[in-house]
């Protein structure tokens, strides 16, 4: 079952978290049609990674715009809005200081880059370049230090399993079957397998709880995730409909089925999920700060994509269209790659039967687990 944070409550939760720090930017100051294009990172040269040690960022632009600055502790990051829309952005690779890079729109012609730092880091300077030998406009930016100690080659992996549900809220139900029983059930299977392959594996429940979405959020920001899974199972009126599918994050549902699930579910979380934003810390607050986040999107569509592909190769039985797009609360104010998967359908005689067997939540957790794996080696961390 889906769970859907509604525009209406988007809203309120910009309007909670205030965003006290940020400047409004003048619009009228805003370059017309000024886009980002190309966001490049340089190392600082020589490898050094002391606290003088320069990283440079550069940000593209089809014209000159105007544009903020802020530093944010906690975590370490460079903030910059730049009165711009946000262009075709290729891949930006991340060096020197610079671990991680989130791409946002908060207004039309605002475009927030996040950029993630190791360690503390002062902002040496930054300055503008007009269009020179083929290169667009340029705010340029020098990073001093920031560098902290880098990761241990062999520091494992964490990945956050959230088991959908729990306590009041038991989730889809077909006669003795509870969506928040299969979810757990499936989150400790996934852990068992993937704890034996190394990983750091954090769930967001252990038991039958209930627990607010945003605490979820919570508990996979403080574990310094690398990837957040939500498990979850479905129940529709067709008792024909069957299949796994996996769900990632969308400004617009993409289809008429998750629109129907979400606008159902809405009411339903609007009443349980009744967290208070104010009480989070200030690490949440700004990991929840972004509400568009590109990069983490279009990672997590490909995560999503891929992964959906690769279980269907396996022989699980997978719903049409397997992946889609829709609107979970679950997956918002994330910056790594979240996906919700719904296992299959306990109104679905075939697949309540499969999901209240061990033996194959056992099965389809090891495909996804494989396939975690191959995620990891292939991202080249
Ligand atoms: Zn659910």
């Amino acid at each position: 079952m889906l769970q859907y944070a509604g525009r209406v409550r988007l809203r309120a939760c910009a309007a909670t978290l205030g965003f006290g720090f940020l400047i409004g930017l003048a619009h009228a100051g805003a370059a017309a049609g000024a886009t980002v294009d190309n966001v490049r990172i340089g190392a600082p040269e020589g490898g050094r990674t002391d606290a003088e040690a320069v990283t440079r960022v550069v940000v593209e632009l089809s014209a000159p715009a105007p544009y903020e600055t802020f530093v944010l502790q906690e975590p370490d990051r460079l903030v910059i809005d730049v009165s711009a829309g946000l262009g075709e952005l290729g891949r930006v690779s991340a060096a020197g200081a610079v671990q991680r890079i989130r791409v946002g729109r908060r207004e039309a012609q605002v475009t927030r880059l996040v950029f993630d730092t190791a360690g503390a880091f002062h902002l040496h300077r930054h300055f503008t370049l007009p269009p020179d030998g083929g290169r667009p406009d340029r705010i340029v930016l020098d990073l001093k230090g920031g560098l902290a100690e880098p990761r241990a080659r062999n520091t494992p992996f964490t990945v956050i399993i959230d088991a959908g549900h729990g306590g009041k809220d038991p989730g889809a139900l077909r006669g003795s079957l509870r969506e928040k029983d299969l979810t757990l059930a499936a989150a400790k299977s996934l852990r068992e397998i993937l704890r034996k392959r190394k990983y750091r594996v954090v769930l967001t429940r252990e038991t039958d709880v209930y627990i607010p979405l945003r605490k979820r959020v919570e508990i996979s920001v403080l574990a310094k995730g690398d990837l957040f899974v939500s498990l979850h199972a479905d129940a529709v009126k067709r008792p024909g409909t069957r299949g796994l599918s996996a769900y990632t994050l969308s400004d617009k549902a993409s289809d008429r089925l998750a629109e129907t699930l979400a606008r159902d579910a809405d009411a339903v979380d609007a009443v349980l999920d009744v967290a208070n934003l104010q009480s989070y810390d200030r690490q949440v607050q700004s990991a929840m700060m972004d509400l568009t986040r590109t990069g983490a999107r279009n990672l997590s569509a490909q995560f999503a994509e891929s992964l959906v592909a690769s279980l269907g190769e396996r022989g699980i039985g997978l719903l049409r269209r397997p992946h889609r797009q829709a609107n979970f609360a679950v997956l918002r104010g994330f910056h790594i790659p979240s996906v919700l998967i719904e296992m299959g359908f306990v109104s679905n005689a075939k697949d309540a039967k499969l999901l209240a067997s061990p033996k194959y939540r056992r099965q389809l957790m090891t495909a996804i687990a494989d396939y975690v794996d191959h995620y990891f080696k292939t991202r080249g961390f």
